[in-house]
């Protein structure tokens, strides 16, 4: 069997089984038509007319033994001929059908017994006809001699006697031809029933066969129909429920076998399982640009634009929240791109970014604010408190170095801390901060400067 091709080729062999039995039952049908046609003109040619010409020959028989009674009454020469010429008549007629029905295939057995009684009757019938012959010429010498003649008396006398003896031997010939005639008529007609018989015995096998055929042919269609249900059907509607869930599961498709479903079923696996492929590549794809366009590619912290819209979101819990804004700035950054090349300055944010993500608290929104600026907003604590974090952040900046090509560069940078007073918008603390920054660098750099917010800073305006 073709890998793949089970299907196609099982129904075709089913198909073709199915095909087979129909057709042998309907080739059946129409050879059982066929012999019982001929069965039937067999019997109504060949009985029928062996069964008419029997009955044809009785009827002869008994006219014959009728004629013997005329020849019996004749009382002149001309009735006598007369009866005799009937006789042979009927004689030729007998042995006419005799020949007809000894040729007849619907008729066995011998008819030499018939023959013999036809002979001795016809020879019968030879004598009688002399004896009669002798009657009437007695009684015609009687009238011509007288009524009292003797001799006349006594002849026709002894004739009648003789005459009466040969017409018992007459009627015991007539009778055994008249049973040897209904002998054969009756072998035909039992022969007849025997034909009959036999051909209902036939026609009744003939339909006890027919009958297994389509039974054979409902059991295949039967075995055709429960294959195709539960190898195709039932199959396509387990694949089409599976793959109509809102998330098909590849691994819930049935692939086994190896017929065309199963390939099918294989294929649909193999696209589902492409699909989600590409799904998973597009899901992270997604967080990949989530995560880009909220982070800063550099040091992975936060950018500005995602800062600003964390401000932005939080901005009615921050008006009743205590929190202090921090701005960051790196010293001397330029020099470091300069001498040492903007790599070497890359490395170099990365390593504030780091010390700053670990020396402020996890609960602090830290963002690279630009260039190598960074800014926090610590949530829950005072411009002291982070100023304090923040001498410890520095402390390390100045104690951690990067190397660059065997060279070891030192870093510090500056930092402006405002706290948030009541009343006060986050711009300000953030401009406050920014203030701070500059004053820190103003004053000779690597330092933390606080910037105590006025209460004209909580009465808006961009202009304290
Ligand atoms: P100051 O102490 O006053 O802050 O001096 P500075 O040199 O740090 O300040 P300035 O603003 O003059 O220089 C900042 C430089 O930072 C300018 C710019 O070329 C550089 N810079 C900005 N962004 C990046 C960056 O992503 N990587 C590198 N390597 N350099 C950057
Ligand atoms: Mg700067
Ligand atoms: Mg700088």
């Amino acid at each position: 069997m073709r890998k793949g091709f089970g299907l196609t080729v099982r129904l075709a062999v089913l198909t073709g089984l199915l095909t087979l039995v129909i057709l042998s039952t309907i080739g059946l049908a129409l050879m059982s038509f066929g012999e019982y046609r001929q069965a039937l003109s067999r019997l109504s040619d060949e009985s029928t007319r062996a069964l008419m010409t029997a009955s044809r020959l009785k009827q002869q028989s008994e006219s014959m033994v009728g004629s013997g009674a005329l020849l019996l009454l004749a009382d002149d020469h001309f009735s006598r001929r007369q009866a005799m010429f009937e006789i042979s008549d009927r004689e030729e007629w007998i042995r006419e059908l005799l020949s007809e029905l000894e040729a007849s295939p619907a008729t066995q057995g011998s008819f030499t017994a018939l023959e013999t009684t036809l002979v001795e009757l016809v020879e019968n019938f030879n004598a009688l006809d002399a004896l009669v012959r002798r009657r009437i010429d007695t009684q015609a010498l009687r009238l011509s001699r007288g009524p009292h003649d003797e001799d006349s008396v006594v002849r026709l006398y002894h004739l009648e006697e003789r005459i009466a003896e040969q017409m018992r031997t007459n009627r015991s010939l007539s009778m055994e031809l008249g049973v040897a005639v209904g002998y054969h008529v009756n072998h035909i007609r039992s022969q007849l029933d025997a034909s009959v018989h036999r051909l209902n015995e036939e026609i009744g096998q003939r339909e006890r066969l027919l009958a297994g055929f389509a039974g054979m042919a409902m059991l295949v269609l039967l075995v055709t129909v429960l294959y195709v249900s539960r190898s195709v059907v039932h199959r396509v509607l387990r694949l089409h429920r599976a793959i109509s869930r809102e998330r098909p599961a590849p691994e819930e498709l049935d692939v086994s076998g190896n017929d065309e479903i199963a390939r099918m079923a294989s294929s649909i696996q193999r696209y589902m399982h492409n699909i989600s492929d590409n799904e998973r590549r597009i899901l992270a794809m997604n967080r990949e640009l989530d995560f880009m366009a909220s982070h800063d590619a550099l040091t992975h912290l936060y950018n500005r634009h995602h800062f600003e819209r964390a401000i932005n979101e939080r901005q009615q819990a921050l008006d009743s929240e205590l929190y202090s804004v921090v701005m960051v700035d790196i010293d001397h950054f330029k020099r470091i791109n300069d001498n040492h090349g903007h790599d070497a300055g890359d490395q170099v944010i990365r390593m504030v970014a780091d010390q700053l993500s670990r020396g402020l608290p996890d609960s602090a929104l830290l963002a690279r604010y630009g260039g190598e600026e960074f800014v926090a907003l610590v949530p829950g604590c005072s411009a002291a408190a982070v100023a304090s974090m923040l001498e410890t952040i520095r402390h390390a900046l100045m104690g951690a170095v990067v190397r660059v090509d065997g060279v070891t560069l030192w870093v510090t940078a500056s930092f402006g801390v405002a706290q948030k007073i009541p009343g006060a918008a986050f711009d300000r603390c953030l401009k406050a901060a920014d203030e701070a920054l500059y004053e820190a660098k103003r004053r000779g750099r690597n330092r933390v400067v606080v910037r105590p917010l006025r209460q004209s800073d909580s009465e808006g305006g961009d202009n304290g």
